[in-house]
């Protein structure tokens, strides 16, 4: 399936496609980096937080963004691919949180090694991240 259109892109996830989800998802394929509802809030400074928050919650209810908790303690979001379904170990992946300039960056290509864990520990999500310095950041 190749979807081409913000719209589809809803659809596809079963997710009505309003203005407002149609916005924010063109926001989340432009951004180089993971975004969090405070981002959010200043790119649509008109427009309400609760009705912004609630579409970043449809959107991880309906698995078309993933959530990545980074060491700045804000939570952030990052799309998911087309057949993602936030799965152990498949669809887990690395994050760069820059400690500079605060970006958090999704790698879904950079997948992580199936652990090996301890009896009856039973993984379902994952949540990677490496700490350091990105590459827009002086050294
Ligand atoms: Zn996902
Ligand atoms: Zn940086
Ligand atoms: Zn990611």
């Amino acid at each position: 399936m190749n979807i081409n259109t913000s719209e589809e892109r809803l659809k596809a996830r079963n997710i009505q496609p309003t203005a407002m989800r149609l916005r924010v998802l063109t926001y989340l394929v432009e951004s180089q980096a993971a975004i969090s509802l405070s981002d959010l809030e200043k790119k649509f400074s008109q427009a309400d937080r609760t009705t912004l928050f609630r579409t970043l919650k449809t959107y991880l209810e309906h698995g078309l963004v993933h959530q990545i908790n980074d060491a700045s303690g804000t939570t952030k979001y990052a799309l998911c691919a087309e057949n993602c379904t936030c799965t152990y170990p498949d669809d887990i992946h690395l994050h760069f949180y820059c400690s500079s300039c605060e970006q958090t960056y999704c790698f879904p290509h950079l997948g992580i090694p199936e652990f090996d864990l301890p009896e009856n520990f039973k993984p379902a999500r994952g949540n990677f991240v490496i700490t350091g310095q990105c590459s827009s950041c002086p050294a």
